[in-house]
């Protein structure tokens, strides 16, 4: 027997979420079905509402409802340091740790592997930012997988034209980590990493 129209559309706008399987989609719908009315528009409207009012900053691609955004703006933080992560959410990991510079997120989805297309990356407000000789370093926060590995390189190289100082974090092995255990890659970034005691 077929699902009430309706209901299996709402299914299918569900199943174009990422992570989102069959089970899970018909799982969500069946439990907004059971929401209050008002619960279910609040719910709608959100979506809406965060689709038309958020959008990437001008200035440094954070995701925002002001532009430039409330990063941008504060003019606390230091301008000479720029740290470079792949999404908006990225940020608000690196913000947990005090870190007081600015930032710029890439906000691309790249697989190199597949279209290999540095160009597809929008980094004009970058150059414009290296050129204009505020930026005394910038930060790789790129995750370390082999696409983050090629970008961080070629943005380094770049940074280094401008006389920027290029730095990367450091990827640690985890406290409770055990050495005998860690895969190659975090091994090896521990180690280009390692500090001096
Ligand atoms: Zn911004």
């Amino acid at each position: 027997m077929r699902l009430a129209l309706p209901l299996e559309k709402l299914i299918d706008q569900l199943l174009k979420l990422p992570g989102i399987g069959p089970k899970t989609a018909q799982r969500l719908a069946l439990y907004i079905l059971k929401m209050p009315l008002e619960e279910a528009g609040q719910l709608a409207q959100a979506i809406i509402r965060a689709r038309k009012e958020v959008f990437p900053c001008s200035n440094c691609g954070y995701l925002t409802d002001t532009d430039p955004c409330r990063i941008c703006q504060d003019q606390s933080r230091d301008r000479a340091v720029l740290c470079i992560v792949e999404e908006s959410s990225d940020i608000i990991a690196v913000e947990r740790t005090g870190y007081q510079g600015r930032y710029f997120v890439l906000n691309k989805d790249f697989n190199l592997m597949e279209d290999n297309d540095l160009e597809a990356l929008q980094l004009k407000p970058l150059i414009k930012k290296l050129e204009s000789g505020e930026i005394e370093e910038i930060i790789l926060a790129l995750n370390p997988d082999i696409d983050g590995e090629i970008i961080s390189r070629f943005l380094a190289d770049m940074a280094v034209k401008y006389g920027v100082k290029a730095t990367r974090l450091a990827y640690g092995i985890p406290v409770g980590g055990d050495i005998e255990f860690t895969d190659e890659i975090t091994l090896r970034k521990a180690l280009e990493g390692r500090k001096e005691l």
